[in-house]
């Protein structure tokens, strides 16, 4: 089956929104194995939508819109496949409902402007949007095209494509195979090198392994596509293992996992919690914890101690130790992660110290980061040579530096 996508909004077009639909719809289709074969941005455009639409009718067997679904004059979807289905709008009383529900609940009246949002193409059938107020629908056409219309705000086509409209195409009878991958995040090692550590693994179509480089962390694919998820996994299986143990002491996380909310997950089930001495990060740490709501419960606190004084006068690091080792040592990683925990009087003292360069200082070469943990077993310390740029740097030095509060705790689970 072949699928197309059209995603409405001339802020799309004008860079100001990235388009993350693509990548989502685009690989939640294909593991169904529906193949994906054009993506559309258009602009809030009568003439140009209803031109592409068409189009996307003859061509594809689904047809998926983004967007365009709200109470604004610009959002225009459903009007226009009406118009080029020559399908009356009907009211879904229910939509309606819950709409009206929505206002009450937030203790105002509902402008007469939403009303729209609860009219559909006679025929569709609705799809409730839990996290928003605009509903979207599913609507086959007289020639058994297929029709699918959601909503643009991210999260809420990711919760109405999860609970309703998954389903939905899973009982299509879908012909191809199906495409299954899985990822392993990588830090502290470059693109080229992970590379070189799975070469000899590589070069075969199915599986098939793949690797995009973001800053601080290397995602590597493994790609398979057979009959059944189940037996793509299984030929996925050999080769992930081989890559698991070869780049072991690099992985931080895996497919959809955020190390943060890990972490925050295992410092919440150990009953413990953490403070942060951060220099070259300065505050990234705690700013990726504190994405999490409810961080407080076992995020301390922390010192930036981006300076030498500050290291000394602050986190109480000996002078002459730090004048001896250099600011950036594992001795001094080690002085910060202990301190820390003393001052703070937490379970976990977590500190990082590196050059993220472009200047580099006491003749130490950019890159070279110490991360270390003091926890009530002793303290542990690593250092790592960081590749990329003052960015890819800061950002790996937040990643190997959670993967060590990973790998304490889940040791101690
Ligand atoms: P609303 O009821 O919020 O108006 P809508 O279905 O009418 O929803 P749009 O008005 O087209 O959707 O988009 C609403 C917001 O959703 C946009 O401002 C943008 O932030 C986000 N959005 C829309 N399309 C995309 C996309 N393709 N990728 C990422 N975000 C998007
Ligand atoms: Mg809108």
């Amino acid at each position: 089956m072949k699928a197309e996508l059209i995603f409405t909004g001339t802020e799309l077009l004008t860079g100001q929104i990235l388009n993350t639909h693509g990548k989502y719809l685009g690989q939640k289709l294909s593991a169904l194995g529906i193949e994906v074969i054009l993506n559309t941005t258009v602009g809030d455009d009568w003439e140009r939508l209803t031109a592409v639409f068409k189009q996307a009718l003859e061509r594809s067997d689904i047809v998926i819109t983004t967007g365009g679904l709200g109470p604004t004059s610009d959002d225009l979807t459903k009007e226009i496949i009406c118009e080029v289905l020559k399908l009356p709008m009907v009211l879904h009383e229910e939509s309606l409902d819950s709409i009206r529900q929505f206002f009450i609940t937030h203790n105002d009246e509902m402008p007469e402007s939403y009303m729209k949002l609860a009219y559909f193409p006679k025929g569709a059938e609705v799809i409730p949007n839990p996290c928003g107020t605009a509903p979207g629908a599913i609507l086959k056409t007289d020639n058994g095209k297929i029709i699918i219309i959601l909503p643009g705000p991210p999260w809420e086509l990711k919760a109405m494509y999860e609970s309703t409209v998954e389903g939905y195409l899973s009982s299509l009878p879908i012909g191809g195979e199906v495409m299954h991958f899985t990822t392993l995040k990588v830090t502290g090692i470059g693109e080229d090198k992970v590379q070189d550590f799975l070469k000899d693994l590589d070069g075969v179509d199915n599986p098939q392994i793949s690797y995009i480089a973001q800053p601080g962390e290397v995602h590597v694919h493994i790609t398979a596509h057979a009959k059944t998820i189940a037996d793509a996994k299984n030929l996925i299986q050999p080769l992930l293992n081989a890559a698991k143990e070869r780049l072991a002491s690099y992985i931080f996380a895996a497919d959809d996992e955020e190390i943060e909310v890990v972490v925050a997950n295992l410092l919440k089930e150990n009953g413990m919690n953490i403070a942060v001495a951060e220099s070259c990060t300065a505050g990234l740490i705690q700013a990726r914890l504190c994405d999490i709501v409810g961080c407080s419960q076992y995020l301390l606190g922390g010192i930036v101690c981006y300076n030498k004084r500050i290291k000394e006068e602050i986190i109480g690091i000996d002078r002459k130790g730090l004048d001896v080792h250099g600011t950036v040592s594992e001795w001094t990683a080690r002085e910060m992660a202990q301190n820390i925990r003393k001052i703070f009087k937490s379970d976990l003292g977590l500190a990082v110290t590196g050059i993220a360069g472009p200047d580099t200082i006491e003749s130490k070469f950019i890159g070279l980061v110490y991360v270390a943990l003091a926890t009530p077993d002793g303290v542990n310390c690593r250092e790592y040579h960081m590749p990329g740029r003052r960015m890819a740097i800061r950002q790996g030095s937040v990643n190997a530096a959670l993967k060590m509060v990973r790998n304490y705790l889940e040791r101690n689970c």
